[in-house]
């Protein structure tokens, strides 16, 4: 707890000279009385003042059946009453906050957010279709040293390990100059094979084991046997790095997103995966897909939890949603083109199919979550797939080159090309 809270202090006191930064208190452990979400923070539910009015009765229904509570939701924690919706704020409690809403379309007061939406800017000067356009690039995972930890590691034979923070890492490289020379404002949220967070496992050692003890598992192992450990999820130390890796890492990029960059839009750039089994002789599949990810889809029990069911409505009530389908679906349409690869069919249920092409779904992640912008994730490309491991392994190129079997771009170049172009038309369509 000394290097958790000696680093809180510092943070503090770096961030004390900028206004727009508030403390980072979402990294702060659980209040153990608290229903809150790993690493969450109680929510201030005052926040959501600046939107009373803003939204009529069927526009917030609309959007909540169609969108975000698909699975349904308990009508005990948001009540919907003609005129005014009412949000139970704390569990275990009968505090509510109440959400009025717009008695028409023409009386909606307006919404006030820092982004802007392409349509909003001035008209843009020739060949720099996106100028003025602010966008985060969100490299998902850290990659490097810390590919092993986070589970996002794999090698086969002599080939260099595929670790797919640096594979991101690229793609972010590579379109932040691509973005920039049409004009838009670009910043990478993680530049380099490095958390952002400043804490570590040993900071969430003790939260770990509360979380372990309030799952029910009172004496839990310490260590786990590797990846492949079938129990991993129920020991303290496997608990302690994910709360580091996943949790503080994506909370801690929120802060930067929300408080320090706000931009107008946040790609976070992923590639996907199918089950590889033991990292060092990993499976390798004939499926290969992409899909494209908005923020949406809540079970139920996400629903219930205060944090959740806050962060949730702050995003229904930003309307980054439409934002957010369309450039999805922009984007995923000129992906689809510059890899040829199919709609993923998701098998979970924790996720509904949204928009119209099908390679657009409605999930709810952390990071679709936390970013108050609109916000689109992109999975394409399954790294231990036969053939996307080859171009993996064949790296960067000039050109087109034969690689497994077909003539092609390298990856990343095909990856970059695929979002520049979705986003350009995006432009062309909305200015
Ligand atoms: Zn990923």
């Amino acid at each position: 707890m000394f290097r958790s809270l000696f680093l809180r202090g510092l943070t503090l006191f770096l961030l004390a000279g900028a206004p727009a930064v508030r403390a980072i208190d979402e990294e702060l452990p659980n209040d153990a009385a608290a229903n809150l979400s790993t690493l969450g923070r109680a929510p201030d539910w005052s926040e959501l003042e600046k939107f009373q009015a803003t939204i009529t009765h069927d526009e917030f229904v609309h959007l909540l059946d169609y969108v975000y509570c698909t699975r349904g939701y308990n009508h005990d924690v948001i009540q919907i009453e003609p005129d005014l919706a009412r949000i139970l704020t704390r569990s275990g409690t009968k505090d509510y906050f109440v959400l009025h809403f717009a008695k028409s379309e023409s009386d909606r007061l307006p919404l006030a957010h820092w982004w802007t939406a392409p349509a909003g800017l001035p008209k843009a000067p020739e060949g720099k279709p996106l100028s003025g356009f602010r966008i985060a690039l969100d490299p998902g995972h850290l990659g490097g040293t810390w590919a092993k930890m986070e589970e996002r590691w794999f090698k086969i034979g002599k080939a260099p390990p595929v670790q797919e923070g640096d594979l991101t890492l690229r793609v972010g490289q590579l379109l932040k100059a691509r973005l920039e020379s049409l004009g838009a404002k670009v910043t990478l949220v993680r530049e380099k094979a490095e958390p952002i967070t400043p804490y570590r496992p040993s900071d969430f050692d003790e939260t770990a084991r509360k979380f372990l003890e309030r799952a029910g598992i009172t004496k839990p192992r310490e260590n786990f046997d590797g990846p492949a450990d079938p129990e991993k999820e129920q020991t303290v130390g496997w608990q302690r790095e994910r709360m580091f890796y996943r949790h503080s890492e994506i909370r801690r990029r929120a802060s930067l997103v929300n408080y320090r960059l706000q931009p107008d839009l946040v790609l976070c750039l992923h590639f996907n995966a199918e089950p590889w089994g033991d990292p060092s002789d990993p499976t390798l599949v004939d499926n290969n897909h992409l899909h494209l990810l908005v923020n949406g889809a809540y079970l139920p029990n996400e629903v219930e939890l205060d944090d959740e069911r806050f962060e949730m409505l702050e995003k229904l009530l930003s309307r980054s949603f439409p934002e957010e389908l369309e450039l999805a679906e922009s984007i995923a349409g000129a992906m689809a083109k510059a890899t040829g690869l199919a709609p993923y069919r998701y098998k979970t249920e924790n996720v509904t199919a949204i928009g119209a092409n099908g390679y657009v779904y409605a999930r709810n992640l952390m990071a679709t979550r936390l970013y108050h912008c609109p916000t689109v994730y992109l999975e394409p490309y399954v790294m231990n797939s036969r053939e996307v491991f080859a171009r993996v392994k064949a790296g960067e190129y000039d050109g087109k080159k034969q690689v497994a079997g077909k003539l092609r771009l390298n990856i990343f170049r095909e990856y970059v090309d695929g979002v520049v172009e979705g986003l350009v038309e995006y432009f062309k369509q909305h200015l």
